[in-house]
């Protein structure tokens, strides 16, 4: 989308740093209600991870206490016309997670178990009950999970669907506006630099929605958070004729799999590449794409036959308990953050979704994902040693 740098006005109720599914949505959720929003970002909205994910809208892969997100996520990934304006190709499919092996049958059995508490919908059910849904298994499956509420939507499409909402709600979208620096002001005044302007643009309220280069963020706001950095591989094949139609995974998590209307087959699983965030780079480790595709290859026979077409690797934050990042940054309530959110592509318009309740003043229960849990406690009196159940952890 173009951008308009040189006019844009200066001065803005919020800010929001980072054009992913987080950031877009928050923006877009703000300006509804009536905020003056921009939506800063330093490349092109939805290209980083949300852009370029494999677009699996699952509950097997989520963790047990996203679960009630993911089910909503995923609800309004399938209705975007209401909120969004118009559909994204999101579809809904079954999805089966597999055992081959008694140790993953018992992981299978522990990970359905705990999930369905959380409130997903998944059944154990025979190796011949799955074989029936997709006749393409490999047969000497032992076990599935199957969960009726599972899906996938062309992730890359996303963006251009955003671009007219953000342009119909009135957001302005600055791209190729890189935040070099945010000097926060008296908590209802912050300065956000980008890099070739002048003058920085003013906000009443910043939201910091960078993705993987989310520490970075946080620390220009004085929030120092250690967030790792994971670049996952993804593997998409030329078109075949149907080999599958569910989503599929293995008990351990190191396989997703589904074919797309067109004929393609995306092979994912959170197989590891390597890359440097700041340069961008990224490289793909030849024996972890082998292990991707041999695993892809003996759950679906049939991808013995496929053409791999293209490999990529894209960034994904996550923090030191790998729950999200969303709330307020400190007691003004004028800085937040969003981000770091496991299988965060199903369960993002969601999350934004309670951020912007939350920066709107509501009282969405956001306290699983304080980002103040690895804040330091405040000083007590100068000079005085914390109460000794804060050294211990003992009452
Ligand atoms: C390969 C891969 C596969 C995945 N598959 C799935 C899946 O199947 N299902 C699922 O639910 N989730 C999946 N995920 C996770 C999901 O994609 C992410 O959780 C989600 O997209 C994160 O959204 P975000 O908005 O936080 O970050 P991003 O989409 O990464 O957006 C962050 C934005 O911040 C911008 N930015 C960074 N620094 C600056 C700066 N200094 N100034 C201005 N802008 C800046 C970046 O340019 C970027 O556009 C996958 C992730 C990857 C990488």
């Amino acid at each position: 989308m173009s951008v308009t740098i040189g006019t844009a006005p200066e001065r803005y109720d919020t800010v929001v740093i980072g054009a992913g599914v987080m950031g877009a949505t928050t923006a877009l959720f703000l300006a509804q209600a009536g905020m003056k929003v921009a939506l800063v970002d330093r490349g092109v909205l939805f290209r980083a991870a949300s852009g370029i994910n494999a677009g699996t809208l699952t509950l097997h892969m989520t963790r047990a206490q996203l679960i009630p997100h993911a089910i909503r996520g995923r609800e309004m990934w399938l209705d975007a016309e209401r909120w969004l304006g118009e559909p994204v190709g999101a579809v809904s499919t079954h999805g089966l997670s597999l055992a081959f092996t008694e140790a993953e049958e018992a992981l299978l059995r522990a990970r359905a178990h705990v999930r369905s508490e959380a409130g997903a919908p998944i059944d154990v059910i025979s190796a011949r009950k799955a074989l029936e849904i997709e006749p393409g298994l490999n047969p000497g499956l032992r076990a599935a999970a199957s969960c009726a509420l599972d899906g996938h939507i062309p992730s890359y499409r996303v963006g251009a669907a955003y671009a007219r909402a953000l342009k119909r709600g009135g957001v302005t979208l600055l791209e190729h506006s890189e935040v070099e620096r945010i000097v926060t002001g008296d908590g209802s005044d912050h300065a956000i630099y980008l890099r070739e302007r002048a003058h920085p643009v003013r906000a009443g309220r910043i939201v910091a929605s960078g993705g993987a280069w989310l520490e970075k963020m946080l620390r220009w706001m004085g929030f120092p958070i250690p967030i790792r950095c994971l670049f996952n591989q993804l593997v998409v094949t030329e078109p075949m004729s149907k080999v599958m139609g569910s989503v599929i995974s293995i008990a351990n998590g190191l396989l997703s799999l589904k074919q797309f209307t067109n004929g393609s087959v995306l092979i994912g699983g959170g197989w590891q590449g390597e890359g440097t965030l700041e340069a961008g780079g990224t490289r793909v480790i030849p024996e972890n794409l082998r292990g991707n595709v041999r695993l892809a290859q003996h759950v679906i026979p049939a991808l013995r036959n496929a053409m791999v077409l293209r490999v990529w690797l894209g960034q994904e934050a996550e923090t030191p308990d790998a729950m999200p990042l969303i709330g307020a940054l400190g007691t003004d309530d004028s800085r937040f953050v969003i981000g770091s959110v496991h299988s965060g592509f199903t369960s993002g318009p969601y999350m934004a979704r309670l951020l912007a309740d939350r920066i709107l003043g509501g009282a969405p229960d956001l306290r699983a994902f304080d980002p103040c849990r690895f804040t330091p406690p405040p000083p007590t009196k100068a000079g005085s040693l914390p109460p000794q159940s804060l050294l211990t952890g003992s009452s």
